[in-house]
Protein backbone atom coordinates (compact mmCIF):
# COMPACT_ATOMS: atom_id res chain seq x y z
CA UNK A 1 0.00 0.00 0.00
CA UNK A 2 1.16 3.18 -0.92
CA UNK A 3 0.93 6.85 0.92
CA UNK A 4 -2.12 8.10 -0.85
CA UNK A 5 -5.60 7.31 0.80
CA UNK A 6 -6.96 4.39 -0.60
CA UNK A 7 -10.19 4.32 -1.89
CA UNK A 8 -12.68 1.51 -1.42
CA UNK A 9 -15.61 1.58 -4.07
CA UNK A 10 -18.59 -0.65 -4.71
CA UNK A 11 -20.27 -0.80 -8.10
CA UNK A 12 -24.10 -1.79 -7.03
CA UNK A 13 -25.13 -2.08 -11.08
CA UNK A 14 -28.46 -2.76 -12.09
CA UNK A 15 -28.98 -4.38 -8.60
CA UNK A 16 -31.11 -3.95 -5.09
CA UNK A 17 -34.41 -2.52 -4.69
CA UNK A 18 -34.86 0.59 -2.64
CA UNK A 19 -35.27 -1.45 0.67
CA UNK A 20 -32.19 -3.77 -0.40
CA UNK A 21 -30.26 -0.74 -0.76
CA UNK A 22 -31.20 0.63 2.66
CA UNK A 23 -30.07 -2.35 4.11
CA UNK A 24 -26.86 -2.27 2.49
CA UNK A 25 -25.80 0.89 3.32
CA UNK A 26 -26.95 0.60 6.75
CA UNK A 27 -25.16 -2.41 7.05
CA UNK A 28 -21.71 -0.75 5.69
CA UNK A 29 -21.87 2.30 7.98
CA UNK A 30 -21.47 0.48 11.39
CA UNK A 31 -18.44 -2.32 8.81
CA UNK A 32 -15.65 -0.50 10.36
CA UNK A 33 -12.77 1.29 8.39
CA UNK A 34 -9.48 0.46 9.59
CA UNK A 35 -7.39 1.82 6.91
CA UNK A 36 -9.47 4.92 7.23
CA UNK A 37 -10.36 4.63 3.32
CA UNK A 38 -12.63 6.21 1.01
CA UNK A 39 -15.24 4.69 0.80
CA UNK A 40 -18.02 5.33 -1.48
CA UNK A 41 -20.98 2.99 -2.95
CA UNK A 42 -22.37 3.66 -6.23
CA UNK A 43 -26.05 2.53 -6.24
CA UNK A 44 -28.60 2.94 -9.64
CA UNK A 45 -30.42 6.19 -10.04
CA UNK A 46 -33.20 4.37 -8.34
CA UNK A 47 -31.84 4.17 -5.24
CA UNK A 48 -29.44 6.96 -5.22
CA UNK A 49 -31.17 9.81 -3.42
CA UNK A 50 -32.14 7.25 -0.46
CA UNK A 51 -28.74 5.77 -0.30
CA UNK A 52 -27.22 9.19 -0.25
CA UNK A 53 -29.60 10.51 2.68
CA UNK A 54 -29.23 7.30 5.03
CA UNK A 55 -25.34 7.94 4.48
CA UNK A 56 -25.21 11.66 5.46
CA UNK A 57 -23.37 11.91 8.59
CA UNK A 58 -21.16 8.47 8.41
CA UNK A 59 -17.95 8.09 6.08
CA UNK A 60 -19.37 6.79 3.58
CA UNK A 61 -19.79 8.57 0.08
CA UNK A 62 -22.22 7.74 -3.05
CA UNK A 63 -21.73 7.78 -6.37
CA UNK A 64 -23.55 7.50 -9.35
CA UNK A 65 -22.59 4.82 -12.19
CA UNK A 66 -23.11 7.45 -15.05
CA UNK A 67 -23.93 11.05 -16.61
CA UNK A 68 -25.32 12.06 -19.57
CA UNK A 69 -22.88 15.18 -21.56
CA UNK A 70 -26.24 17.78 -21.23
CA UNK A 71 -27.74 19.00 -17.94
CA UNK A 72 -31.33 18.66 -19.08
CA UNK A 73 -33.15 17.84 -22.05
CA UNK A 74 -35.09 15.82 -24.73
CA UNK A 75 -32.93 12.40 -23.72
CA UNK A 76 -35.15 9.72 -22.97
CA UNK A 77 -33.80 7.74 -19.94
CA UNK A 78 -30.92 9.38 -19.30
CA UNK A 79 -29.85 10.94 -15.98
CA UNK A 80 -27.77 14.66 -16.15
CA UNK A 81 -24.85 15.53 -14.22
CA UNK A 82 -27.31 18.30 -12.59
CA UNK A 83 -29.90 15.69 -11.16
CA UNK A 84 -27.32 12.96 -10.14
CA UNK A 85 -26.00 16.08 -8.26
CA UNK A 86 -28.78 16.96 -6.72
CA UNK A 87 -29.84 13.34 -5.65
CA UNK A 88 -26.54 13.96 -3.62
CA UNK A 89 -23.64 11.61 -5.78
CA UNK A 90 -20.47 13.52 -5.29
CA UNK A 91 -18.60 11.01 -7.40
CA UNK A 92 -19.20 9.68 -11.34
CA UNK A 93 -18.03 6.41 -12.74
CA UNK A 94 -17.24 7.23 -16.65
CA UNK A 95 -16.35 4.80 -18.71
CA UNK A 96 -17.16 1.45 -17.28
CA UNK A 97 -16.53 -1.33 -19.31
CA UNK A 98 -20.42 -2.23 -19.63
CA UNK A 99 -21.02 1.36 -20.29
CA UNK A 100 -18.22 0.81 -23.42
CA UNK A 101 -19.61 -2.50 -24.55
CA UNK A 102 -23.34 -2.75 -23.94
CA UNK A 103 -24.46 1.04 -24.16
CA UNK A 104 -21.60 2.49 -26.93
CA UNK A 105 -20.08 5.16 -24.63
CA UNK A 106 -17.16 5.71 -27.06
CA UNK A 107 -13.84 8.17 -26.01
CA UNK A 108 -15.87 10.97 -27.93
CA UNK A 109 -18.74 10.50 -26.11
CA UNK A 110 -16.51 10.00 -22.45
CA UNK A 111 -15.11 12.83 -23.24
CA UNK A 112 -18.20 14.74 -22.80
CA UNK A 113 -19.16 12.72 -20.07
CA UNK A 114 -16.03 14.13 -18.61
CA UNK A 115 -16.71 17.74 -19.05
CA UNK A 116 -20.26 17.37 -17.60
CA UNK A 117 -18.92 15.50 -14.43
CA UNK A 118 -16.66 18.43 -13.97
CA UNK A 119 -19.17 21.28 -14.86
CA UNK A 120 -21.10 19.93 -11.19
CA UNK A 121 -17.78 19.12 -9.50
CA UNK A 122 -18.37 15.17 -9.30
CA UNK A 123 -15.10 13.52 -8.73
CA UNK A 124 -14.45 11.41 -11.82
CA UNK A 125 -13.81 7.78 -11.38
CA UNK A 126 -12.62 6.67 -15.07
CA UNK A 127 -12.37 3.22 -15.82
CA UNK A 128 -10.03 1.63 -18.44
CA UNK A 129 -9.75 -1.79 -19.20
CA UNK A 130 -8.10 -4.10 -21.82
CA UNK A 131 -9.69 -6.79 -23.36
CA UNK A 132 -8.64 -10.67 -23.35
CA UNK A 133 -8.10 -10.51 -26.79
CA UNK A 134 -6.14 -6.92 -26.60
CA UNK A 135 -4.46 -8.48 -23.49
CA UNK A 136 -3.14 -11.40 -25.78
CA UNK A 137 -2.32 -9.63 -28.61
CA UNK A 138 0.28 -7.47 -26.06
CA UNK A 139 -2.01 -4.24 -26.61
CA UNK A 140 -3.09 -4.19 -23.38
CA UNK A 141 -0.93 -0.60 -22.12
CA UNK A 142 -1.43 0.84 -25.93
CA UNK A 143 -5.48 0.31 -25.19
CA UNK A 144 -5.11 1.66 -22.21
CA UNK A 145 -3.10 4.92 -23.14
CA UNK A 146 -5.29 5.48 -25.95
CA UNK A 147 -8.48 5.52 -23.56
CA UNK A 148 -7.27 7.86 -21.01
CA UNK A 149 -5.60 10.26 -24.15
CA UNK A 150 -8.95 10.02 -26.15
CA UNK A 151 -10.98 10.39 -23.29
CA UNK A 152 -9.42 13.44 -20.99
CA UNK A 153 -8.47 15.08 -23.92
CA UNK A 154 -8.70 18.61 -23.53
CA UNK A 155 -8.40 18.98 -20.04
CA UNK A 156 -5.23 19.94 -17.41
CA UNK A 157 -3.98 18.51 -14.28
CA UNK A 158 -6.36 21.71 -12.91
CA UNK A 159 -8.91 20.33 -14.56
CA UNK A 160 -8.68 16.97 -13.95
CA UNK A 161 -7.09 17.20 -9.96
CA UNK A 162 -8.52 15.12 -7.82
CA UNK A 163 -9.90 12.63 -10.58
CA UNK A 164 -9.52 8.54 -9.01
CA UNK A 165 -8.48 5.95 -12.24
CA UNK A 166 -9.79 2.48 -11.98
CA UNK A 167 -7.82 0.00 -14.09
CA UNK A 168 -10.70 -2.59 -14.60
CA UNK A 169 -9.34 -5.79 -16.85
CA UNK A 170 -12.75 -6.56 -19.28
CA UNK A 171 -11.94 -10.38 -18.91
CA UNK A 172 -11.81 -10.00 -14.64
CA UNK A 173 -14.90 -8.26 -14.64
CA UNK A 174 -17.56 -10.66 -13.01
CA UNK A 175 -15.96 -13.56 -14.46
CA UNK A 176 -14.18 -14.57 -11.32
CA UNK A 177 -10.82 -14.13 -13.26
CA UNK A 178 -8.65 -11.75 -11.24
CA UNK A 179 -5.63 -9.69 -12.25
CA UNK A 180 -2.81 -11.22 -10.65
CA UNK A 181 -1.46 -8.65 -8.40
CA UNK A 182 1.50 -8.39 -10.82
CA UNK A 183 0.17 -8.10 -13.79
CA UNK A 184 -2.18 -5.20 -11.72
CA UNK A 185 1.20 -3.63 -10.81
CA UNK A 186 2.62 -3.66 -13.98
CA UNK A 187 -0.71 -1.82 -15.74
CA UNK A 188 -1.24 0.41 -12.77
CA UNK A 189 2.65 1.55 -12.97
CA UNK A 190 2.16 2.13 -16.67
CA UNK A 191 -1.11 4.38 -16.12
CA UNK A 192 1.33 6.56 -13.64
CA UNK A 193 3.69 6.90 -15.85
CA UNK A 194 1.12 8.55 -18.40
CA UNK A 195 -0.45 10.64 -16.19
CA UNK A 196 3.23 11.56 -15.04
CA UNK A 197 4.04 12.38 -19.00
CA UNK A 198 0.98 14.26 -19.85
CA UNK A 199 0.49 15.98 -16.97
CA UNK A 200 3.30 16.24 -14.19
CA UNK A 201 5.40 13.95 -12.59
CA UNK A 202 3.44 15.40 -8.86
CA UNK A 203 -0.65 14.88 -10.11
CA UNK A 204 0.68 10.97 -10.85
CA UNK A 205 2.21 10.54 -7.47
CA UNK A 206 -1.21 12.05 -6.05
CA UNK A 207 -3.90 10.32 -8.29
CA UNK A 208 -5.49 7.13 -6.90
CA UNK A 209 -4.98 4.41 -9.54
CA UNK A 210 -7.85 1.94 -8.27
CA UNK A 211 -7.85 -1.76 -9.37
CA UNK A 212 -11.07 -3.72 -10.47
CA UNK A 213 -11.85 -7.25 -11.70
CA UNK A 214 -13.51 -9.64 -9.06
CA UNK A 215 -11.66 -8.07 -5.98
CA UNK A 216 -12.86 -10.65 -3.06
CA UNK A 217 -12.54 -10.60 0.26
CA UNK A 218 -9.92 -13.32 0.25
CA UNK A 219 -7.80 -11.52 -2.50
CA UNK A 220 -7.99 -7.64 -1.79
CA UNK A 221 -5.02 -8.05 0.52
CA UNK A 222 -2.68 -9.78 -2.01
CA UNK A 223 -3.77 -6.76 -4.83
CA UNK A 224 -3.47 -3.59 -1.94
CA UNK A 225 -0.31 -4.54 -1.32
CA UNK A 226 1.51 -3.49 -4.50
CA UNK A 227 3.45 -0.46 -4.62
CA UNK A 228 0.40 1.39 -7.13
CA UNK A 229 -2.89 -0.26 -6.28
CA UNK A 230 -4.16 2.80 -4.50
CA UNK A 231 -7.64 0.77 -3.81
CA UNK A 232 -10.75 -1.29 -5.20
CA UNK A 233 -13.57 -1.19 -7.31
CA UNK A 234 -15.77 -3.68 -6.98
CA UNK A 235 -19.26 -5.33 -8.59
CA UNK A 236 -20.44 -8.72 -7.53
CA UNK A 237 -19.14 -8.65 -3.86
CA UNK A 238 -20.27 -4.84 -3.06
CA UNK A 239 -23.56 -6.83 -2.92
CA UNK A 240 -22.90 -8.21 -0.05
CA UNK A 241 -22.51 -6.11 3.70
CA UNK A 242 -19.92 -8.86 4.81
CA UNK A 243 -17.75 -9.69 1.78
CA UNK A 244 -17.58 -5.53 1.49
CA UNK A 245 -16.63 -4.80 4.52
CA UNK A 246 -13.56 -7.32 4.72
CA UNK A 247 -12.57 -5.82 1.53
CA UNK A 248 -12.99 -1.95 3.25
CA UNK A 249 -11.00 -3.36 6.21
CA UNK A 250 -8.15 -4.66 4.17
CA UNK A 251 -4.70 -6.06 5.41
C1 LIG B 1 -17.05 -3.87 -11.81
O1 LIG B 1 -18.14 -3.97 -12.27
O2 LIG B 1 -16.52 -2.76 -11.80
C2 LIG B 1 -16.37 -5.05 -11.29
C3 LIG B 1 -15.10 -4.96 -11.07
O3 LIG B 1 -17.13 -6.17 -11.08
P1 LIG B 1 -16.67 -7.52 -10.34
O4 LIG B 1 -16.03 -7.13 -9.05
O5 LIG B 1 -17.94 -8.29 -10.14
O6 LIG B 1 -15.73 -8.22 -11.27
Amino acid sequence: MTKRTPIIAGNWKMHNTLAESAALIEALKTAGNKNNAEVIVAPSFTSLAKVAELAKGSHIQVSCQDVHWEDKGAFTSAVSPVQAKDAGATHAILGHSERRSVFGDTDEILNKKVAAALRHGLTIIFCVGETLQEREANETIAVINSQLENGLKGYTAEDLKGMVIAYEPVWAIGTGKTATPEQAQEVHAAIRQFLADKYGKEYAEATRILYGGSVKDSNVDEIMAQPDVDGALVGGQALLADKFARIINFN
